[in-house]
């Protein structure tokens, strides 16, 4: 990478573009073509080769996005960067160039409701099978390492229990023993955590949550290691196709412009909305990074800059009281999706994890009392107007 910022407040302005390469154009230009045309038949075949410099055709790589890739290279602190279409393409593109027929992935307790899915697919098709385990000491995490596993693959906060996994203690376990780590960053973006520096290998975002941060675009990214990601980028990225377009590139660069500002406030929103909460005779438990009393007080210090803008927590009620409580609300509008500016609200066990079996959920920490939050950017007073309206019916 050429670029080194100082922080991340100018990277995220800056990196990955220069105006003098695009007639001064201040942001970047969108290079809406699905091909570049060659100066000579001989520059074609240099392309090819590889032994000239150049774009080919959008699916192996576009200027606007390039510029996109540069910035979360730089925002995470890695050597490369790469964009795709959704997070979920990040997921199985990443997922399928490191793992073989045969292999064992462990996992952390809890993930992404599609990346279960995906894991349960590739257990069925491919013979690669998986885990699903709390990864707390080092003896935890050894004794569930097999021969054949090829990675550890971890989402922290954990969606939608909040709980923390040591990023810097999974991956000296995973190192010993030569595998890979490959950690999910979509709840803190590389904002609060930059997951690299805790020594994971591989780091992915769904970037239509807080790096797009404007509901607007499906997305996602990935950095990592230069020969790793160029090796993602020319097989299950290029060859199986998720590729993002020009526009979402050009969306998210101007979204993550604004992603620390955002963040401060979203957190701060949150810290304010958990105190509350906490308060409220209609909620049973509060799960929230940020937490002082919370058991992951310690590890959220060490690896993230503050808490984040989701949080879970528990009514004391049932199911129908739950769902009755997201039908009570107004400004808070009722959708899966997280790091908008608009506060959402979802019932995990019938929404984003209802295709996990009950009994799985349940082991997950996923019951039918339990909500997640994703605060917004309005007045912190008017969101936990409109939440304490609901909770004053439970
Ligand atoms: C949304 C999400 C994904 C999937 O991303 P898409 O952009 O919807 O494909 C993966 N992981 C986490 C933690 C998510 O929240």
């Amino acid at each position: 990478m050429k670029e080194k910022f100082k922080s991340m407040e100018t990277a995220v302005v800056h990196a990955g573009y220069d105006a003098k390469d695009h007639l001064g154009s201040l942001t970047t230009p969108i290079f809406q073509t699905s091909t570049f045309t060659f100066d000579s038949a001989e520059q074609g075949e240099k392309r090819f080769a590889g032994e000239e410099e150049g774009y080919i055709y959008s699916r192996l790589g576009n200027p606007t996005v390039r510029a996109l890739e540069e910035r979360i290279a730089e925002l995470e602190e890695a050597e490369a960067g790469l964009a795709f279409g959704s997070g979920m393409a990040a997921v199985s593109a990443i997922l399928m160039s490191i793992t073989k027929s045969g292999d064992h992935i462990l996992c952390s307790q809890g993930i992404y409701g599609c990346t279960f899915g995906l894991l349960q697919l590739m257990k069925e098709k491919y013979y690669i099978t998986h885990d699903f385990n709390a990864l707390e000491t080092e003896e935890e995490i050894e004794k569930q390492i097999r021969p054949e596993t090829a990675c550890i693959y971890v989402e922290t906060p954990i969606n939608p229990t909040m709980k923390l996994i040591d990023l810097e203690l999974v991956a000296k376990v995973a190192k010993k023993h030569g595998i890979l780590v490959v950690v999910d960053n979509t709840f803190s973006s590389p904002y609060l955590q930059q997951p690299l520096k805790a020594g994971c290998d591989i780091v992915l975002h769904s970037a239509t949550k807080y790096i797009g941060g404007h509901g607007d675009v499906i997305a996602g990214l990935a950095a990592g290691k230069k020969e790793r990601i160029h090796s993602i980028a020319m097989t299950t990225l290029k060859d199986v196709g998720g590729v993002i377009s020009p526009f979402d590139a050009w969306l998210l660069l101007r979204g993550m412009k604004t992603l620390p500002v955002r963040m401060d406030r979203h957190c701060e929103n949150a810290v304010y909305i958990v105190e509350q909460l906490e308060k409220h005779p209609a909620v049973k438990s509060v799960f929230y990074p940020g937490d002082e009393a919370g058991g992951d007080y310690a590890i959220m210090q060490k690896q993230m800059r503050k808490g984040g803008g989701l949080i879970s927590f528990e009514i004391n009620g049932s199911k129908q009281q739950a769902q009755k409580l997201l039908n009570d609300l107004s400004l808070i509008k009722i959708a899966v999706s997280l790091g908008d500016a608009e506060t959402l609200i979802q019932h995990p066990a019938t929404m984003t994890h209802s295709g996990i079996p009950e009994q799985t959920r349940n082991k997950m920490g996923i019951s039918d009392k339990l909500i997640r939050l994703s605060v917004g950017l309005e007045a912190k007073e008017d969101i936990w107007e409109d939440l304490k309206q609901a909770l004053d019916q439970v």
